[in-house]
């Protein structure tokens, strides 16, 4: 609640507890008037009958008592004196009023000493009325004065006390919302970080701190209802609970990311993870627990480290495991903390570098498996970074995927390939390009890719267009189609890394591809089930008019493997490693040349 709501609440407490403070004081002086008054009526009328007694009338005191008996018994005159409201001192007044109207009586025959007997008579009995009605009037007010403090410190006891009642209980409201997730009832980032100030300063154990995500839970949202999403987070949540059992902190961050700080365990993400998919089992009727996966980033807890970078730096681990894949985990480690510098250098230098044609064309031939005959090449690029050191793709490819430059550099490549075959002359030669799928997706790529062939005036026969199998997974109708289109007008199209990813064999009849390229996987520790995929894969292309290449053809063995299978064509060190454009040169063209 805010503060100056708070403060008016309680200042109209107070002005109502002034008001009757000033009431009740009010009517105190009331009293006293009224006590006053009597104490005059009682002096007075000894003073009245004195002088009658002596002869000397005074009608003006008489008129004077007279006016004030009526108004103490009515509450109404010019004294502005209040009506007692009490029975005894009610009755007493009847009385003395009784008293002082016979009293008058005799005041007008005072020629009669019978009278003025009978005067002085009643005067002593009207002394000792007065004098009780003096008393009873102060015992009343007496009595009012404490029953309106009581009611007065009661008013301030009981709007104080529910003020803070409600203060409080307006509080613990408030702290709700800032600290507490509503669907899960977990602390949120907020209450995490305090609560793990909170533990690591009270405790030396040695803290794990993990933040992770469940995978694909968009997916999960999507397909099987946002209820069930929810069921699923709740679930995540109270396994965290019972994993940590107090000696712990968890929080939900936001959407399905959790934080979690336990006790240091080699394996605590395995014992995490298998009680989140048993919680979420019992919560969940479908039976989607058992594919659940997270991706986790995680840190080793330094004390002195300030809490906020130590979230930082969990969250850049989880970062990192993310592009990974689904399931994975990364620690914040220096190993991570050199990746991401050499990262941040190579975007430093992508632009110079390709300036100075430090990207280098690299190529790797392609044979005939039955005559070992080189038909073709894979263009491969490496890094020539001017201080000597070569680096090789995978390093920096999905870094350029991601910052877009992926697409300046295929294009260079492209580029030093159809230079390579201009320069060599050799049009019955087809050479593999890699196109990454960021490339693909660029509306210039089809205009820009029959721009670079038409420029070097190479035939479309010679260039083969090489996409990874992942990156057909989700491709938009327009890539399809740009697809078609260049197939159509003769490029061929291969699906590289085949049986790595995803595969969707829909795809295969939904787009015109030329070459199924196996993926290396299946000849690295053969065995029979590799052996027979293999030769699944091989049939299936037959069936549908597609050539297959294996890749990551090493030994001998490999070589029997494939022949034994039909697959007509492979690429490996068993012939060669990618090799720079002018050794391939020298080393195959000129026997390409001769055998052709
Ligand atoms: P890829 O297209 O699957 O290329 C084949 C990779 O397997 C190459 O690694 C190659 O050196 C390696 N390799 C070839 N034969 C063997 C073998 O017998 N055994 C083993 N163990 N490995 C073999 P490289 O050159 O490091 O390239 C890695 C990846 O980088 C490529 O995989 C490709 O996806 C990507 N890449 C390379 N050049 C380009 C490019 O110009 N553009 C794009 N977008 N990606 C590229
Ligand atoms: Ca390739
Ligand atoms: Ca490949």
């Amino acid at each position: 609640m805010k503060q100056k709501y708070s403060i008016m609440i309680y200042m109209c407490i107070w002005t109502v507890a002034i008001i009757l403070l000033v009431f009740s004081l009010n009517q105190n002086a009331g009293y006293a008037k009224v006590i006053n008054y009597s104490g005059i009526v009682r002096g007075g009328t000894q003073k009245l009958v004195k002088e009658e007694l002596h002869g000397v009338h005074d009608e003006k005191l008489l008129d004077h008592l007279d006016t004030i008996m009526i108004e103490l018994q009515t509450g109404k005159g010019p004294n502005g004196l209040m009506k007692i409201d009490n029975t005894a001192y009610q009755n007493q007044l009847t009385e003395m009023a009784a008293i002082w109207n016979e009293m008058k009586q005799n005041i007008q025959k005072m020629d009669d000493p019978q009278a003025a007997l009978r005067l002085y008579e009643l005067s002593q009995d009207y002394f000792d009325k007065a004098d009780e009605m003096v008393n009873t009037a102060q015992h009343v007010s007496d009595q009012k004065l404490i029953q309106s403090t009581l009611l007065f410190l009661s008013f301030i006891i009981i709007t104080s006390s529910s003020f803070i009642f409600w203060y409080r209980s307006k509080q613990k409201e408030i702290r709700k919302v800032m600290y507490i997730d509503k669907l899960t009832r977990l602390p949120n980032r907020t209450a995490f970080e305090l609560g793990v100030q909170r533990l690591i300063a009270t405790h030396k154990q040695k803290y794990v701190l993990l933040y992770f995500d469940i995978d694909d839970f968009k997916y999960l949202n999507g397909t099987y209802g946002y209820t069930c999403g929810d069921q699923i987070l709740i679930g995540v949540a109270d396994a965290m609970v019972e994993f940590i059992q107090n000696r712990g902190v968890c929080a939900r961050d936001n959407s399905d990311c959790f934080f979690l700080l336990a006790e240091f365990e080699e394996t605590i993400v395995d014992q995490l993870q298998n009680i989140m998919k048993q919680m979420v089992k019992q919560k969940i009727e479908l039976d989607i627990a058992d594919d659940l996966s997270f991706t986790f980033g995680a840190y080793e807890v330094k004390n002195e480290v300030p809490i906020q970078d130590m979230i930082d730096n969990v969250i850049l681990a989880h970062k990192n495991a993310k592009a990974l894949g689904r399931g994975n985990i990364i620690w914040y480690n220096q190993e991570l903390l050199n990746r991401l510098l050499q990262e941040s250098l190579f975007i430093k230098q992508m632009h110079t570098a390709l300036k100075q044609n430090e990207f280098r064309l690299y190529l790797q031939p392609k044979f005939e498996i039955d005559t070992l005959k080189i038909t073709g090449a894979e263009s491969l690029m490496r890094w020539h970074m001017q201080d000597g050191r070569i680096i090789y793709p995978d390093t920096f490819i999905s870094l350029f995927e991601k910052n877009g430059y992926i697409y300046d550099l295929d294009f260079y490549m492209l580029e030093r390939t159809c230079e390579f075959l201009q320069r060599n002359q050799c049009f019955d030669f087809t050479i593999s390009v890699n196109f990454s799928r960021v490339s693909i997706h660029h509306k210039d790529f089809y205009e820009h890719l029959h721009a670079v062939i038409n420029a070097y005036q190479i035939p479309v026969s010679c260039i083969e267009i090489e996409i990874t199998e992942s990156a057909f997974n989700g491709l938009s109708h327009t890539i399809l189609t740009i697809l078609r289109r260049l197939s159509n007008d003769g490029f061929l199209i291969s699906m590289d890394d085949f049986g790595s990813g995803y595969s969707s064999l829909n795809l295969l009849t939904a787009m015109q591809v030329d070459i199924l390229k196996i993926d290396r996987a299946f000849l690295e520790e053969q065995n029979d089930k590799k052996k027979k995929i293999i030769k699944l894969i091989v049939e299936l292309a037959a069936t549908l008019h597609m050539r297959v290449i294996c890749e990551g053809v090493e030994t001998e063995a490999d070589v029997e493997l494939l022949r034994a299978v039909r697959c007509q064509l492979g690429q490996g060190y068993y012939i060669s490693k990618p090799i720079p454009a002018e050794a391939f040169s020298e080393k195959y063209l000129q026997k390409h040349k001769t055998a052709g």
